[in-house]
């Protein structure tokens, strides 16, 4: 079993690739915020707004109105503000789901309660975040079917070639990611013309361990900014590398 699951990480991570060549004369950087707290919507998106940069939102429709790790969840009206102000709004499954330990039937009726939760609130759907970053190979299969992309964890950046089916993402968090990873990573993304994609959860001055402080977000952006990378939620970003 053991032996098995060893496999089949191996082969959802190497198999079932569509690939977006970046190698653009301008870095990216994209930031995105998972489970999506109510100061995520708030704060987060006001730093980023004074950057005239928009992020990218990752909801699970069982969490709205909920509370997560002590920290109170998103509205529905916190998510129709963030699709006014041109943000973008995607997919984190309804529940939470682990992707990789979840039957396809039980995990496709999950994706589509999460679609029916937009479709009823009209945001749009279009993209998609592995919770945890747990995938396999079905499960890779079946949200490329559903989704214009899936995004998965993993840390770095992205330089030369991503996977549209498993787009990396770097954690920016308060507690474990140091400044100079966050620098040398936008340096990195800069000089190559690559892609970085940040991940964080709770934008507020005392974190938790999966959250970010408003000065951590605010220097990253600075960054990103004085190394002239574009700033875009991530499926600007697609179109911005697919664009001739
Ligand atoms: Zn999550």
């Amino acid at each position: 079993m053991l032996l098995y699951k060893k496999l089949s990480r191996f082969a959802a991570r190497h198999v079932a690739k569509r690939y977006l060549n970046l190698g653009k004369s301008r870095g990216v950087v994209s930031f995105s915020f998972d489970d999506v707290p109510a100061s995520a919507c708030h704060l987060g998106a006001e730093i980023l707004e004074r950057y005239q940069a928009t992020g990218t939102f990752y909801v699970c429709g069982g969490l709205t109105d909920g509370v997560e790790q002590s920290h109170a969840c998103h509205t529905v009206q916190d998510l129709q503000n963030l699709v006014v102000r041109g943000h973008e709004i995607a997919c984190h499954t309804f529940s939470h789901t682990n992707c990789a330990n979840t039957g396809l039937a039980a995990l496709e009726a999950d994706w589509q309660r999460n679609q029916e939760f937009f479709s009823q609130h009209r945001l749009p759907k279009v993209g998609f975040a592995f919770p945890f970053g747990a995938y396999d190979l079905p499960s890779k299969i079946a949200a490329s079917r559903r989704f214009s992309y899936s995004r998965i964890t993993g840390g770095g950046t992205q330089i030369g070639i991503a996977d549209l089916n498993a787009l990396r993402a770097q954690a920016l968090y308060a507690q474990s990611t140091d400044a100079d990873t966050i620098f040398e990573l936008i340096q990195q993304t800069a000089s190559k013309g690559g892609w970085l994609i940040f991940y964080s959860h709770e934008v507020t001055t005392n974190p938790g361990p999966w959250g970010t402080t408003p000065e951590q977000l605010e220097s990253a952006l600075r960054i990103a900014k004085q190394l002239s990378c574009e700033i875009l939620p991530v499926q600007h970003a697609i179109a911005f590398f697919q664009s001739p």
